[in-house]
């Protein structure tokens, strides 16, 4: 019954012809830290779902603001009309963006459609601004931006770019970011690799400043295996894209909403981006949405003007949809009110510890840590690459601990509620199963 891949294993409770029942691992309650099973049984959440239910599940404040919300007003179009809630959001939003940018766009599903959007937003401002050369776009190897087209032609996943043989055209990748992923059991940030960014100097060498619109990299990269930043690393490819005229966009669908201790990314690491995607902890995943946030110049150029009605058409039909509105605006009154994001910050040194406990156990090459991300790199198995951590995914399953593992690397985000011994209790059940491993 073993699958041989994490993508299988992803896929296989929906497939037609398995019953629900006989499906391995199906989660029908969800409370706090804890998610239960189709057979009762309570799974302690080291993912916070997939890097998104901050809060943890079903905060009070948030399940009853969309009920009352789905009584009150179910959908209102974000086209010629709107409702407050959204406007609301978007300025409490936009309070917590890094330095001034202080416009909203809200997109309906998630962190693709925010980086499409943030993509199409760099390119119209381009243009508007006389830049229509400008047109190419740059991601980073092992970077992921979600599936969309766009997400998956900056991404830097190659079988993925590669399966899908039309993508957007001109896009490039800056290099070296596979060297950014091993920390060598250091704490914290690499201390050395930020002349790494100047492979945006070739990028630009190569193709000419007066083509590029914009570079897309996440602060950490997170699900192709969290991957840290070396120390001025984000600074140097900021100073770059300042040099050349190029719009510089964080991707923070995980790093957003207080995941390293800080509102976004770009205050922990003091670096002012042009843009900024971001999705799940916006609502505490309870509903769909996604945003970008954007300086008022920029929003402006894509969003009004004389050409805005007939060529830059862009927005959702459930763009700043009524339910995720009510639900973005209770769960940022939870962040602040429970203090969450500083509780990451008082975290982040406990969780340090217990995971670095870790070095030496069997298998472990890497461990890697900020704010409550987390990675536990496994050696490969030879010729049978992600079957050691899948293995790992199992058998703390069965012991009740949920971890996600991408390739041979256990990534890790709890909901900020956890507590010392629920830290504790993933610790020990990962140093458990290693042992036990092939
Ligand atoms: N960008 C980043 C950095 C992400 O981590 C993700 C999802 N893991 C996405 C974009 C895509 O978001 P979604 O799955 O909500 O479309």
């Amino acid at each position: 019954t073993r699958a041989p891949n994490n993508l299988e294993s992803f896929w296989m409770p929906y497939t037609a012809n398995r019953s629900f029942k006989q499906a391995p691992r199906l989660y029908v309650g969800a409370k706090g830290m804890y998610y239960t099973t189709v057979d009762g049984r309570q799974v302690l959440d080291g993912t916070a779902g997939l890097w998104c239910v901050n809060a943890g599940h079903c905060n009070p404040r948030i399940v009853q603001a969309i009920q009352d919300q789905a009584a009150e007003m179910d959908y209102a179009p974000s086209f010629q009309m709107g409702h407050p809630k959204a406007f609301e959001l978007a300025s409490r939003v936009a309070q917590m963006l890094p330095g001034d940018l202080d416009h909203v766009f809200f997109a309906s599903g998630g962190g693709s459609e925010a980086v499409d959007t943030a993509l199409k937003i760099a390119l119209a401002y381009q243009r508007q601004i006389g830049q229509g050369t400008r047109t190419r776009l740059i991601g980073r190897e092992r970077g992921y931006h979600g599936t969309g087209f766009g997400g998956i032609s900056v991404g830097g996943i190659v079988a993925n770019r590669k399966a899908f043989g039309t993508l957007l055209t001109g896009v490039d990748h800056l290099r070296h970011t596979h060297d950014l992923g091993r920390n060598a059991y250091s704490r914290g940030l690499p201390q050395h690799g930020a002349e790494l960014a100047d492979d945006l100097e070739r990028l630009v060498t190569l193709h000419d400043a007066s083509t590029i619109a914009a570079v897309i990299v996440e602060p950490v990269a997170g699900s192709t295996g969290v991957l840290m930043p070396p120390q001025g690393y984000l600074q140097r490819l900021r100073q770059i894209c300042d040099k050349h005229g190029i719009l510089l966009i964080f991707d923070e669908v995980i790093t957003g909403f207080g995941r390293l201790g800080t509102n976004f990314g770009a205050d922990y690491f003091g670096v002012q981006p042009d843009m900024v995607t971001m999705a799940k902890g916006l609502t505490n995943a309870a509903v769909p949405a996604g945003a970008v946030g954007v300086r008022k110049h920029i929003y402006d150029a894509f969003m009004t003007g004389p050409e805005h009605m007939i060529e830059l058409f862009h927005g959702y039909t459930y763009s700043a949809h009524p339910l995720a509105m009510a639900a973005g605006l209770a769960t940022l009154d939870v962040y602040r009110e429970e203090g969450l994001f500083q509780r990451v910050a008082d975290l982040a040194p406990y969780w340090e510890q217990a995971l670095h406990s870790l070095k030496g156990a069997r298998h472990v090459i890497d461990i890697r840590n900020l704010g409550l991300i987390g990675a536990v790199e496994l050696e490969p198995i030879a010729g049978k690459p992600t079957a050691r951590a899948y293995d790992l995914f199992i058998k703390c399953f069965e012991k009740g601990v949920g971890i996600r593992t991408t390739g041979d690397i256990v990534a890790l985000s709890p909901p900020f509620i956890i507590e010392k011994g629920e830290i504790d209790r993933i610790v020990e059940t990962l140093r458990e199963c290693l042992q036990t491993l092939d």
